[in-house]
């Protein structure tokens, strides 16, 4: 899966942490040395967590910046990555390799709909930030539709609601739709797992292409169900974490 052809040695500084939910942070780093960074939204970096340990992380920052990244991190897992982003602060540096990785837009017409669970936003963040940076600075009129689905399991797991809820309302074709898993009975929004809501459609239209991200075990959900619907293998893409 990894193409680390190009993918380079950097170090970099922390220069906002943010915590978006209990157990997921967001990290911008700025880049140090080298002090540019290019890559494809959906790819990631392999970062050096210590104990010659290394973790990836996909990049949820658009690619139009280029003098740093963003990462969001899920401390939940408890390992060494997680116990390493915990206690990294602003103003400390980080060692990080990249870019990796293959997942990014196969496509470059039809209905993008993505499929994220929890973290498993990030690439998709990028690509986002990115498909819209674009159409906006080209002008671009004949864009095509940006369908993104997320499933948190719990209420307070719930980050960026508003952030795409704005980017909503502010551009024509994304649209957006949250499930949660596991709601209390106050929940009025969409329950189940990340395709409980999907608009059918979608399944039909074989222009669409559709790209899955989360753990393994949500990707592999995701992947039955969309070839259950038929839709077809080469236009199913994913990164499982
Ligand atoms: C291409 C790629 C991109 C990734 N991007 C991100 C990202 O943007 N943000 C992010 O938070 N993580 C991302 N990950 C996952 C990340 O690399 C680490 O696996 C994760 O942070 C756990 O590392 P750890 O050292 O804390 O736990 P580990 O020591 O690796 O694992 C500790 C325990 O938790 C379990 N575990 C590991 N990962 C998960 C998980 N995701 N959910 C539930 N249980 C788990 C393990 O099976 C093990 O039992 C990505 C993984 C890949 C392969």
């Amino acid at each position: 899966m990894e193409n680390n052809n190009h993918s380079q040695q950097y170090t970099g500084i922390v220069i906002h942490k943010e915590q978006l939910s209990p157990k997921v942070f967001s990290f911008d780093i700025s880049l140090k040395d080298p002090p540019a960074f290019q890559f494809i939204p959906g790819q990631f970096v392999s970062v050096d967590v210590g104990n010659n340990k290394r973790r990836s992380y996909s990049i949820a920052s658009s690619s139009y910046r280029v003098d740093g990244i963003k990462l969001i991190v899920d401390i939940a897992p408890g390992g060494s990555g997680s116990q390493y982003f915990s206690q990294l602060e602003v103003n400390q540096e980080l060692s990080l390799k990249g870019p990796m990785g293959k997942f990014h837009l196969a496509s470059e017409t039809g209905n993008i709909v993505f499929l994220a669970a929890g973290t498993g936003i990030a690439p998709f963040r990028s690509m986002i930030d990115y498909l819209i940076e674009k159409q906006i600075s080209e002008n671009d009129h004949e864009v095509r539709s940006i369908y993104l689905y997320i499933s948190f399991r719990f209420q307070e797991d719930i980050f960026w609601k508003e952030y795409f809820e704005l980017l909503e309302c502010s551009t024509q074709n994304f649209h957006f739709l949250l499930t949660l898993s596991q709601p209390t009975v106050s929940w009025n929004g969409c329950q189940g797992y990340v395709q409980a809501c999907m608009d059918r459609q979608l399944l039909k239209d074989t222009n669409s292409h559709f790209y899955i991200c989360g753990g393994n075990s949500m990707v592999e959900g995701v992947r039955k169900f969309l070839r259950e619907e038929s839709v077809s293998e080469d236009h199913i893409h994913f990164e499982p974490f």
